[in-house]
């Protein structure tokens, strides 16, 4: 965990750009059915920083933010594109995780939620790895 650092992270179309300034602290994969349907995969990857600062940088007036009724889950994006952009959740900053353009030097802290994994989604370190597209 780096002291202070800046990073920097934009949605799929570029209208939204932003800057966090500060740590990252928790970076968690949550297999919950939520965050499966909300990021369309396997999990949710999100970072969490309680002492960051978050600047947007373009594009604020682009995103919406969508609360399950009834819940505490609520997820931010582009309108333009869909991507997941950073949101306030209490005291906590959240940052997608596939949302950064920097490097960063956090890795997750666990999967969680895994009670509601995907019946697919086990031992995925066994599916074969190719660098680029399938042939
Ligand atoms: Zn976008
Ligand atoms: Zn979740």
């Amino acid at each position: 965990m780096t002291a202070t650092s800046e990073t920097t992270g934009s949605c799929l179309c570029g209208a939204v750009r932003y800057q966090i300034t500060g740590p990252f602290e928790r970076f968690f994969l949550c297999h919950c059915s939520r965050c499966r349907k909300g990021s369309g995969s396997a999990h949710g990857a999100n970072i969490f920083s309680s002492q960051a600062t978050l600047a947007w940088l373009s594009g604020e007036d682009s995103i919406r933010t969508y609360r399950v009724p009834e819940s505490r889950h609520a997820r931010s994006f582009c309108v333009e594109c869909g991507s997941g952009v950073p949101q306030a959740k209490g005291n906590w900053l959240m940052v997608p995780a596939g949302s950064l353009d920097s490097a960063i030097d956090i890795r997750p802290d666990a999967h969680i939620c895994c009670s509601s994994r995907a019946e697919w989604d086990a031992h995925l370190e066994d599916v074969p790895s190719v660098d680029g597209m399938p042939g």
